[in-house]
């Protein structure tokens, strides 16, 4: 048996005993964007400009110019995407140990299926912390919401501003914490509601401030279990980017 970490992951994958899992929304025009209300601009979304395909004035090649906004689809947040952070990490600094590091999933999708305005609050953390342990020393909480299952339709995913998110006291809970940052399956880490809140966008301001990221539109995290999972994440490494979108990949034992 191979001892050497990376033989034994490479045995584990081509024996099938490890899965890779792929947590990424796919990227087109139909990718639902986030919509913010007046005055403030919003972002475009993706889109391909053909340079040439396969033709003989323009060569007898097939490429594209791709057009999109740094925050649409599955895409990390950076630190300096908010105010709090803005002498924090561009998107093209972040360590890699925080691009490949273990992630755990808070189920609660039975309750925003009940509630789509639910709140994850300090306690749900901390029962969930009482069942599996710690929460991961630079690694990623990933919080799942089943809305994923909306992803195809931009109306069903925005829910006209009524999507779950984090508590104000919640998001200052994970700001203390040993977490690199906090993965959703929504539009953005904060609710929907988020900018009424007594704290406006509390997981922006306060994450983004800490020097942690976030991850949005996450998908496939009913795959995963609650602890255990290794987390890739991809952004590109736009100099002075606030973000980008991202190829996040889960390995997991099968
Ligand atoms: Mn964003």
């Amino acid at each position: 048996m191979a001892t050497e970490p990376i033989a034994a992951l490479l045995g584990a994958l081509t024996a099938g005993t490890c899965e890779i899992i792929d947590l990424t929304a796919p990227l087109s025009s139909r990718t639902p964007i986030i919509g913010l209300p007046a005055p403030y601009p919003n972002t475009p979304g993706f889109s391909l400009t053909e340079i040439s395909r396969y033709d003989d004035e323009r060569g007898h090649w097939y490429w594209n110019e791709i057009h999109t906004g740094e925050h649409v689809g599955t895409h990390l947040d950076a630190p300096n995407h908010w105010i709090t952070g803005r002498d924090g990490l561009d998107v093209s600094r972040i360590p890699l140990r925080h691009l490949l590091a273990p992630a755990v999933v808070l189920d609660f999708a039975a309750e925003a299926a009940d509630d789509p305005g639910f709140l994850l609050e300090i306690e749900h953390v901390e029962a969930w912390i009482a069942a599996h342990g710690p929460l991961p020393e630079g690694g990623w909480l990933l919080y799942r919401t089943g809305w994923d299952e909306r992803a195809h339709d931009q109306d069903a995913f925005l829910n006209e501003g009524r999507t779950p998110g984090v508590s104000v006291e919640c998001a200052r809970y994970l700001a203390a914490s040993p977490i690199a940052g906090l993965g959703v399956e929504t539009v953005g880490t904060d609710a929907g509601a988020a900018h009424s809140f007594d704290l406006p966008f509390p997981c922006h301001d306060l994450l983004l401030g800490a020097g942690k990221y976030g991850l949005t539109q996450l998908a496939n995290l009913a795959a995963l279990p609650a602890t255990g999972a290794l987390l890739l994440v991809a952004p590109l490494p736009i100099v002075g980017g606030s973000g980008s979108p991202a190829r996040v990949l889960a390995l997991m034992n099968h």
